[in-house]
C-alpha cells in the first residue's frame, strides 16, 4: 500500500448521502478520492457540488468517472486506471419499499453489483482493500438487539440482495485472501438523507407545513422500531474498519431504540407543531413484509475500532428539522444554499 499521505480511494455511490460525507472525510485525511458517477438525465451531484473540482484543475483530489455497478467491464477498466488503495462500495438501489416494486433491478445493482466489483478487483490484479456497505435490513425479523453473531432473516428484496453481497464479500476474503470487510450499519440519517426515507420525509414536511406549503403528511407504519444514528459519524467507522491489520465484519449502531412515532413527535415538536394535526395514514407506504425492530449492539466496533456515536435520534431529529427549515428559507428567499452538514 502507498504511504498515508498519498493514498487513493474509490467510492461507488459517491453522490449518495454516505458517499458525500466519506469523500469529505477522506479528502480531509489527504486522500485522492475517485468517485463512480452514474449517468443521469438530470444533475445528480448536488451532495458533492461543494467539493467538486473541475477536470481542468491541476492536482485535483476529487475525480469523478462515469461507470455503473451493472457494467462489469467498466468496473475492471476503472480499477486498472485508478489502482485505489481502498474501495468503498456504497452504491446501491437503497430503498426498501422500492425494492418490492423493482426486485430484479435491486438484485442486479445491490446484489450482483457487489459481485461484479469483487470479481473486477480479482480480474484487474490490483492490491486493494474493500469495504462493503452491508445493512441491518439483513437481520429482518431476527429479534433485537442484533450483533455480528445474530442469524440473518431478511424481509425484503433489498435485504436479500444485501445478504448476497455480505456473503460474497466474506467468500472473497476466504477464497482469495482479499482484504474485504462488511460494515453492518443500522439506519443513519442526516440533512443529506434521501427525501423518501421516513426521517427526511418527516423533517422536510415539518419545514413545509410551517411555511404553509403543505398541510398533510401521509405515512405508513408508525410502530416500527429503528436505531437511528448520524451519518457523518458512521462513515468514520467505515474508514476505521479498513485501517485494521486483519479484515473483519462489524455492526455499527447507537443501540438506542425509537419508533417512527417517537421520531415524528420529536421532529414536529422541534418545529413548534403538533404531529397529530397533520399526519394521515396511507397504506401505500406499508411494506408487504415489515421489519418490526432493529436495535444494534455495536460492542465489537467500540472495542476494536474505538468507535462511539455521539448523536442520538432525538438530537438527530432536531438538527434535521433545523437544516430543512434553513434550506427552505434559503430556497424561498431565492438564495442557493449549500447542504453543509
Ligand atoms: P443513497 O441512496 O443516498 O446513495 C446510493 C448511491 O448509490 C448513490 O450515489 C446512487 O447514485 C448510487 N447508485 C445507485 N444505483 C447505482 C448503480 N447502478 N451504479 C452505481 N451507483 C449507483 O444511500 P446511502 O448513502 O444512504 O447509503 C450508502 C450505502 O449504505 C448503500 O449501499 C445503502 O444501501 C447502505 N446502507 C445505508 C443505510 C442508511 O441508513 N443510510 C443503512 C445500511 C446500509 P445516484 O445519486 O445517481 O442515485
Ligand atoms: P428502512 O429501515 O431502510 O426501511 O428505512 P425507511 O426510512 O425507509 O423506513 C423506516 C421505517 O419507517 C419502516 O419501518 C417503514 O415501514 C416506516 N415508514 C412509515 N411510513 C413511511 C413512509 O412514508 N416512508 C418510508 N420510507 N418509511 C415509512
Amino acid at each position: 500500500m502507498s504511504d498515508r499521505a498519498s493514498r487513493t480511494a474509490l467510492i461507488t455511490g459517491v453522490t449518495g448521502q454516505d458517499g458525500s460525507y466519506l469523500a469529505e472525510l477522506l479528502m480531509d485525511k489527504g486522500y485522492t478520492v475517485h468517485g463512480l458517477l452514474r449517468r443521469s438525465s438530470s444533475f445528480n451531484t448536488e451532495r458533492i457540488d461543494h467539493i467538486y473540482q473541475a477536470p481542468q484543475e491541476p492536482g485535483r483530489t476529487l475525480v469523478l468517472h462515469h461507470a455503473d455497478l451493472t457494467d462489469g467491464v467498466a468496473l475492471v477498466n476503472l480499477l486498472r486506471e485508478v489502482r485505489p488503495d481502498e474501495v468503498y462500495n456504497l452504491g446501491a438501489q437503497s430503498h426498501v419499499r422500492v425494492s418490492f416494486d423493482a426486485p430484479m433491478y435491486t438484485a442486479d445493482v445491490t446484489g450482483l453489483g457487489t459481485l461484479r466489483l469483487l470479481e473486477s478487483i480479482r480480474a484487474s490484479g490490483i492490491e486493494t482493500r474493500i469495504y462493503q456497505a452491508s445493512s441491518s435490513e439483513m437481520f429482518g425479523s431476527a429479534p433485537p438487539p442484533q450483533n455480528e453473531r445474530t442469524p440473518f432473516h431478511p424481509r425484503s428484496p433489498y435485504g436479500c440482495a444485501k445478504l448476497y453481497s455480505y456473503w460474497s464479500t466474506v467468500n472473497y476474503r476466504e477464497a482469495y485472501g482479499l482484504y474485504a470487510v462488511n460494515g453492518i450499519l443500522f439506519n443513519h440519517e442526516s440533512p443529506r438523507r434521501g427525501e423518501t426515507f421516513v426521517t427526511r420525509k418527516i423533517t422536510r414536511a415539518v419545514a413545509r407545513i410551517r411555511e404553509g406549503l403543505q398541510e398533510v403528511l401521509y405515512l405508513g407504519n408508525l410502530d416500527a422500531v429503528r436505531d437511528w444514528g448520524y451519518a457523518p459519524e458512521y462513515v468514520e467507522a467505515m474508514w476505521r474498519m479498513l485501517q485494521r491489520d486483519e479484515p473483519d465484519d462489524y455492526v455499527v449502531a447507537t443501540g438506542v431504540p425509537a419508533t417512527v412515532r417517537d421520531f415524528l413527535q420529536a421532529a414536529f415538536a422541534a418545529g413548534g407543531l403538533d404531529w397529530t394535526e397533520h399526519v394521515r395514514f396511507d397504506p401505500k407506504y406499508e411494506r408487504p413484509s415489515e421489519v418490526d425492530a432493529l436495535v444494534g449492539d455495536a460492542a465489537k466496533a467500540r472495542e476494536l475500532l474505538g468507535w462511539e456515536p455521539a448523536v442520538r435520534w432525538r438530537e438527530l431529529a432536531e438538527l434535521m428539522v433545523e437544516a430543512d427549515i434553513a434550506a427552505l428559507n434559503a430556497e424561498l428567499s431565492g438564495a442557493r444554499v449549500r447542504i453543509d452538514r
